[in-house]
């Protein structure tokens, strides 16, 4: 039995911008064969026995001839597989998947072109450039920058001067001055605004805008290299009023993330809505505990806990899904006093259908030790369900008062070392975000010890509050930053005020001037 081969687009860099279609492919493929500038983290998705062959090439460098491509393609299909052909932007532009279509036609193998957004619509959108536009441009036209005036003939060059509309090249930066020279000798205008998008659509776009006969020279100062698209014409001078994605107040500027994963998502969206390029250096990641011993046993007696107090959001969630898993849901807490710490918690609680009853205004331990002054536990079981290394506070306290307290660790907090990619990306933030004292701890201890903070490079530190802060100098790290309100919100509010004093950041300095 033939397979079939999928032609698929993956977009012009932003995760986002792939098809659903094309992710559905990716999951269920027996192998992929995928190019350079696909977005990043665009095979996460495929199964853990898919093939992975990566036939992309670096500028000057081939890592498979285009017609092995296409063997290989016939192969695969022929030998039964599901093969996805990974591109950048969409296959049938400047993608060569015609010829790799052309290749499966001649073999008789089934395929199917799964279109993607070209980096020509993409990247212009991102800029603020409408390809067409009512006022400006009435038609588009996509051209190749490889064809180099003078070194090849096939390039009309009085056509593309003549047409009437937005021209895109594609590839062309390395030839930018011959081919505004060579536009403008044709005879278009040499001040008709153009631009140049580097790395269209993700968080370190760049763009240089300049009247057609300076746009080499502006280009060349700036430092621009590929991966680019020039866009010559009217509609290009409308990015002046709708350059969004490079007006929002973190674009540029890199920003390292250290909270465990399961806890960092809404904040790395909140950076990343605001246009800040994240990386994620969790150090610590939550090991759950198996389901059986002390959980389950403290899953059996439920009903018995007059109360069940919860000091994590993954506590919580790691009750609930030891709950499900013995089918059970929150009506095992029904007869119980629910206490929760923190607003994360409760949010957590009330995702799975529970109303904490008691939740102190501190998130802290004291805190809730206080709120339950008035909750009756003498004589009465209660449960404490928390990670593996909690702190005594509360347990001690309640047994003070007289309650029968039981202790269930949900999970542990594992340090992690860092990859050498995350140890990079460390090195070249802009600023370095701590939302707890344990976090200023794992990402030192990951680093190797409290004296490696030259692995942090120049980012500018940030402090969720007082008592990260505190650790953080406790350990050698100065603290640039520390939000006025101690939660998420505070933190980036905190964080974009800085960003928007003049001056901007030592990484972003430093960006600067390796571009001039
Ligand atoms: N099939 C792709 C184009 C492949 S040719 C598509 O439809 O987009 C590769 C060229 O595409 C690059 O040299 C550059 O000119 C352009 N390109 C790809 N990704 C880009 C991006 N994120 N920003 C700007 N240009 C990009």
């Amino acid at each position: 039995m033939t397979g079939i081969v999928y032609l698929v687009g993956a977009g012009p860099g932003d995760p986002g911008l792939m098809t659903r279609r094309s992710l559905e492919l990716i999951a269920t493929a027996d192998a992929i064969l995928y190019d350079r500038l696909i977005p990043a983290d665009a095979l996460e998705g495929a199964r853990e026995d898919c093939e992975l062959i990566y036939v992309g090439k670096a500028p000057g460098d081939v890592a498979m001839s285009q017609e092995d491509i296409g063997a290989l393609l016939v192969e695969l299909g022929q030998a039964g597989k599901r093969v996805v052909r990974l591109k950048g932007g969409d296959p049938f532009v400047f993608g060569r998947g015609g010829e790799e279509a052309e290749a499966l036609q001649a073999a008789g193998v089934p395929f199917e072109v799964v279109p993607g957004i070209t980096a020509g619509v993409a990247a212009s959108a991102y800029a603020g450039i409408p390809v067409t536009h009512r006022d400006a441009a009435s038609a588009v036209a996509f051209v190749t920058g490889h064809q180099a005036p003078g070194k090849d003939g096939d390039v009309d060059w009085q056509g593309l001067a003549a047409f009437p509309g937005t021209l895109v090249f594609y590839m062309g930066v390395k030839n930018l001055s011959r081919i505004a020279g060579a536009l403008i000798a044709a005879g278009r205008d040499p001040a008709e605004p153009a631009a140049v998008v580097r790395r269209g659509t993700l968080p370190d776009q760049q763009t240089v805008t300049a009247p057609l006969a300076d746009i080499a020279e502006r280009v060349a100062e700036a430092g621009l290299k590929a991966p680019a698209i020039t866009v010559v014409g009217p509609a290009v001078g409308l990015r002046g009023t709708l350059a969004w994605l490079e007006r929002r107040p973190l674009h540029g500027k890199r920003v390292a993330v250290t909270r465990a994963r399961a806890q960092a998502s809404g904040l790395v969206a909140q950076l990343r809505e605001l246009g800040a390029e994240v990386v994620e250096t969790p150090a610590i990641r939550i090991e759950p505990r198996a389901v059986e011993g002390e959980i389950a046993a403290a899953i059996d007696a439920l009903g018995d806990y007059s109360v069940v107090c919860f000091t994590s959001t993954n506590g919580v969630r790691l009750l609930f899904t030891a709950l499900a898993a013995q089918g059970l849901d929150a009506r095992a807490l029904a007869g119980s006093t629910v206490a929760a710490i923190g607003p994360g918690t409760t949010r957590e609680l009330e995702q799975h259908g529970v109303r904490a009853d008691v939740v102190p205004s501190r998130s802290i331990a004291e805190a809730l030790v206080e709120a339950l002054a008035d909750t009756p536990v003498e004589g009465r079981r209660v449960l404490v369900a928390r990670g593996g290394a909690g702190r005594d506070v509360l347990p001690d306290a309640l047994r003070e008062r007289g309650a029968k307290v039981d202790l269930v660790a949900l999970y542990d907090t594992v340090v992690e070392p860092l990859t050498n990619a995350q140890r990079t990306a460390l090195a070249a933030a802009d600023y370095l975000t701590f939302t707890s004292a344990s976090s200023v701890r794992n990402l030192l201890s990951a680093l190797g010890g409290a004296g490696d903070t030259v692995a942090l490079g120049d980012a500018r530190v940030v402090s969720i509050g007082p008592v990260t802060s505190a650790e953080a100098r406790e350990l050698g790290l100065a603290v640039d930053i520390e939000a006025e309100h101690h939660d998420v919100d505070g933190l980036v509010a905190a964080l974009v005020a800085d960003a928007a004093k003049p001056g901007g950041t030592a990484a972003a300095d430093r960006r600067d001037s390796e571009a001039s």
